[in-house]
């Protein structure tokens, strides 16, 4: 959705969004995640003296394979949403917007799309690995068997053949 600013009611503006997973598919290609459902916000925009605030809340379903077990799992990004942005006069007299600290925070023009805003805050909030659960076992570096479910004597052997410890560095792309 683009939002004019100079349209924003002195009362402030208040919108639902749900966007289609497929809409933002280009936007996580190459990362190890995937939208697994809509892009669901509620989102506020106030404008102030020079300034605009925008405030509100933004989920979404995720699906990624576990770095170390390889097993899809789905995980549910919810994160406030709580930006400030001032505006500066541009070029030719246009509005820009700009926030002081953050690099996802500037705009530039007198629109806002919304897909910019709620892409910003999802990608703060996904962990920098994909792992199922903090105590997930993994696969047995030495036979392959998943930790989660089985269990294998390797370990406890611990005569590790030379050509398997090779695969413990392997990660599937
Ligand atoms: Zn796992
Ligand atoms: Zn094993």
């Amino acid at each position: 959705m683009i939002i004019k600013v100079d349209t924003i009611p002195s009362e402030g503006l208040a919108v639902e969004l749900e966007e289609r997973a497929e809409d933002f598919e280009s936007s996580f290609k190459g990362s190890a995640y995937t939208l697994s459902g809509p892009l669901r916000a509620h989102l506020e925009f106030t404008v102030g003296k020079g300034s605009l605030y925008i405030d509100g809340e933004v989920s979404a379903l995720f699906k990624a394979r576990c770095d170390r077990c390889l097993e899809e799992f789905s995980f549910k990004v919810q994160t406030p949403v709580s930006l400030f942005f001032t505006r500066l006069p541009g070029l030719k007299g246009e509005l820009e917007l700009k926030a002081p600290d953050m690099d996802i925070n500037s705009l530039s023009g007198d629109e806002i799309d919304t897909k910019d805003i709620l892409l910003g805050q999802l990608a703060l909030e996904i962990p920098y690995s994909a792992v199922c659960s903090d105590d997930c076992r993994g696969l047995c570096p030495h036979c392959g068997v998943d930790l989660n479910k089985e269990s294998c004597i390797c370990e406890a052997g611990s005569k590790v053949d030379a050509r398997l410890a090779a695969l413990k560095n392997y990660k599937v792309k």
